[in-house]
């Protein structure tokens, strides 16, 4: 078998000189492969000065080589596929790990059509003894696929949070800039849109995940629903807790159902078997009944407590580590209120 090569693609964010976390994840993914077989390690660096981006790299024992430019500041297809394809070339890779940031799943598959390779995106883990393999989740985290390859070049899309992010310590390695010969740029990135920060409730860097279920615009004890002040009640945690709202399906479709809803979540916000899967340390769950579709999106989720009025949901059956069995209005209010003395 041909000795592998392995090169790791990493750029930078829109706004500094230095290598995005998701970047420095799959350094250390590039790392422990190199390391397992043997086999030097390349990274190439996409940057407006890759020479400063590269001091986030202290310590590496790597090849690094690096395109710079002002083409490169904002992510831009035609300029990107073509610095990564100069990168693979001047590495000669087998074995191409890149993040799967939005930047790098742009071009990804472009560029293993130029260097004429295969690709695998949203990979979990690479194992394997003799053959490399890697892992995955399909439909919607409910089958786990090991796959392994004989095309070379193979590129590796690496979901974020798999690794831990590269820290080294002395040292500075020496950098080689790659030229590029970009073509005739048609598009002008002038900027991006985002919601604005108070607005945005997905937060996946979050220590704790907040999820709501449906009681919290369902009819309470006095008959009546209380939507508006199940919004104050959630937005105010959040903003105290810094946490990432998750919900539940049955909450997020009510809006289409003519139901009380509340204004800020959106489809983006479920969590579950047809949802998104999460990775936060903590997670609450408030009104929310705790079925299995729901459950399984707390998958990575590690401590879990949930508050419902229910002593028969299915968070009290096994699926959380503490239920409160309480009103959920008032048990956050009073959190709230212990918050906000803290601060
Ligand atoms: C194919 C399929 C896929 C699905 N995928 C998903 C998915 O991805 N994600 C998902 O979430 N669901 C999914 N579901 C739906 C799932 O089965 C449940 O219907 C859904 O999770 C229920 O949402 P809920 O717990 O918020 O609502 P409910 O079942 O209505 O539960 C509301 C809970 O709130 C409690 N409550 C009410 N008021 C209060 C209060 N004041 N204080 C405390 N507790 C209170 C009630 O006791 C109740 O337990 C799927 C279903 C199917 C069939």
């Amino acid at each position: 078998m041909m000795p592998e090569a392995i090169l790791v693609l990493t750029h930078t964010d829109e706004a500094g000189s230095s290598l995005t976390k998701s970047s420095l994840e799959t350094v250390t993914a590039g790392k422990t492969l190199a390391d397992r077989l043997e086999t030097p390690l390349v990274i190439g660096i996409l940057a407006t000065d890759s020479n400063a981006a590269a001091k986030s790299l202290p310590g590496l024992n790597a090849r690094i080589l690096g395109v710079s430019g002002e083409a490169f500041e904002k992510p831009q297809y035609a300029a990107d596929v073509a610095a990564c394809e100069a990168l693979c070339n001047a590495a000669q890779a087998t074995v191409i790990l890149a993040p799967q940031s939005s930047r790098m799943a742009r071009v990804a598959a472009g560029l293993a059509h130029r260097i004429s390779g295969s690709i695998d995106t949203h990979i979990t883990s690479i194992q394997g003894d003799e053959a490399i393999e890697v892992t995955r989740w399909l439909y919607r985290q409910r089958i786990e696929a090991t796959i392994t390859r004989s095309v070379r070049p193979w590129i590796l899309l690496i979901e974020g949070g798999v690794c831990a992010a590269y820290e080294g310590h002395e040292g500075e390695g020496e950098l080689e800039q790659v030229a590029v010969e970009l073509p005739e740029l048609r598009t002008n990135v002038i900027g991006t849109r985002a919601p604005a920060h108070s607005g945005q409730t997905i937060r996946p860097d979050a220590k704790m995940l907040f999820v709501a279920g449906a009681g919290w615009t369902k009819k309470q004890a006095d008959g009546q629903v209380h939507a508006g002040e199940a919004g104050e009640l959630i937005l105010s945690f959040l903003q105290k807790t810094s946490a990432s709202l998750g919900s539940s399906k049955s909450l997020v479709d009510q809006g289409g159902d003519g139901q009380p809803v509340l204004p800020f979540l959106s489809h983006m916000n479920q969590v579950g078997q047809t949802g998104a899967t999460p990775r936060h340390p903590k997670g609450l769950a408030t009104c929310c009944h705790g079925e299995e579709p729901h459950v399984v999106g707390w998958r990575f989720i590690t401590e879990r407590r949930a508050i419902s009025l229910d002593p028969n949901c299915g968070w009290a059956r096994g699926k959380a580590d503490v239920v409160y069995i309480a009103d959920a209005f008032k048990v956050i209010a009073k959190v709230n209120e212990l918050l906000a003395l803290k601060a």
